[in-house]
């Protein structure tokens, strides 16, 4: 079912759902952009349709909602711990297909690797609900339909906001209370067919691996990469944390232990003893990630690219990297070193012939 509103019905639906839910969508933060008098396009709550900016792309992603940046797992004495395990109400995040897929990949990370749940990210992610945000088409950096993240059916709301109106199909029937007296239209939300930007992926063999390593265009993207760690703070796939011991300054033998969202682009991000590190070079870590994105997550889950499509990634790196061109440009380097390996192949096979 889908119903047309007007701003102030869609607030007083708003209000009902708010005594059920917290609501998280994107606010804009004015003058709080990278550059400045720029804004920032971010989640939090909201209780009122004119918050959510529904015409532009999220600078960060919904990951925090569920993930946060910065989490006090367990308070510590040298006796005891104490587990701080969120307690959260029932949330709907108002998301795009891409983010909602996004959470897909997390959920492997979080909540299926072997025997262990995450009881934090658990916590939280039992209780999301989604509203599919609609797209307006995407953007210039957008490329979800090679990823095939363009589309979902995990939502229970699917919202297209007009000027005047807002229109909302129900996939949910346990919503269907907040709709009663609303005048029913024929919405349907629209995915995204086709972006600007086409990404071919490459196809990649495990034999492959090593001279994939060695490629020159690491060196090239390594020398212009600065390693500032912000395309990770705004992907929402990634999912690296590491732990801090914080010990309260009235009582030492006191404090807490909270994860904190850690890049792989960061330099120290493989620091072990002694200083050594397995990627020292920024060549290495910009190789790591990417072929994580497009590669090791679907080996190792034997599933579908951690990669979403997003452009975010691309959007905030001031060094101009272009997330997709890295890609495209990945593909034929794989494609110039299989047309090498099967020449190589030729070659000996004539030759012991
Ligand atoms: S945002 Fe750009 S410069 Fe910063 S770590 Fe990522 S790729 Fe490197
Ligand atoms: S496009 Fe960039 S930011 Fe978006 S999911 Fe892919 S790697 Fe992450």
């Amino acid at each position: 079912m889908a119903f047309s509103l007007n701003y102030q019905k869609i607030d007083d639906i708003l209000a009902k759902l708010s005594s059920d839910y917290d609501i998280y969508a994107p606010v804009r933060l004015v003058g709080e952009g990278k550059f400045s008098a720029t804004d920032r396009i971010q989640y939090d709550k909201i209780t009122r349709a004119e918050q959510i900016v529904y015409n532009e792309k999220s600078d960060f992603s919904p990951r925090e909602i569920i993930s946060p940046i910065t989490q006090t797992l367990f308070y510590f004495t040298e006796n005891e711990f104490i587990e701080n395990l969120p307690e959260s109400r029932s949330i709907i995040i108002f998301a795009r297909p891409c983010d909602i897929n996004a959470f897909k990949r997390l959920d492997k990370i979080f909540l299926e690797n072997g025997d262990f749940a995450d009881s934090y990210y658990k916590s939280r992610r039992d209780k999301v609900h989604f509203a599919l945000l609609d797209c307006k088409g995407g953007w210039e950096s957008c490329f979800c339909v090679s990823m095939g993240t363009n589309k979902t059916s995990d939502y229970s709301l699917a919202v297209n906001f007009n000027s005047k109106t807002v229109e909302i199909e129900v996939n949910d029937s346990s919503f269907n209370k907040y709709f009663n007296d609303i005048k029913q239209c024929s919405y349907q939300y629209n995915f995204v067919k086709k972006n600007k930007i086409e990404v071919e992926l490459p196809e990649i063999r495990p034999e492959q691996i090593e001279k994939i390593s060695d490629l020159q265009i690491w060196q090239e993207y390594g020398q212009r990469c600065k390693s500032c760690g912000s395309c990770t703070a705004v992907c929402p796939s990634c999912s690296c944390f590491t732990t801090r011991d914080i010990s309260y300054k009235e009582n030492k033998k006191a404090g807490e232990r909270r994860r904190v969202w850690a890049s792989c682009l960061h330099p120290d991000f493989t620091e072990m003893a002694g200083g050594h590190s397995y990627r020292e070079t920024a060549a290495a870590r910009i190789r790591f990630r990417t072929l994580h994105k497009i590669y090791d997550y679907k080996k190792r889950f034997d599933t579908v690219n951690m990669c979403v499509g997003c452009g975010r990634c691309t959007d905030t790196c001031t060094q101009l990297i272009s997330f997709a061109t890295l890609l495209n440009r990945l593909s034929q380097e794989i494609k110039k070193l299989s047309v090498l390996e099967e020449g190589v192949e030729y070659v000996s096979k004539s030759s012991s012939s």
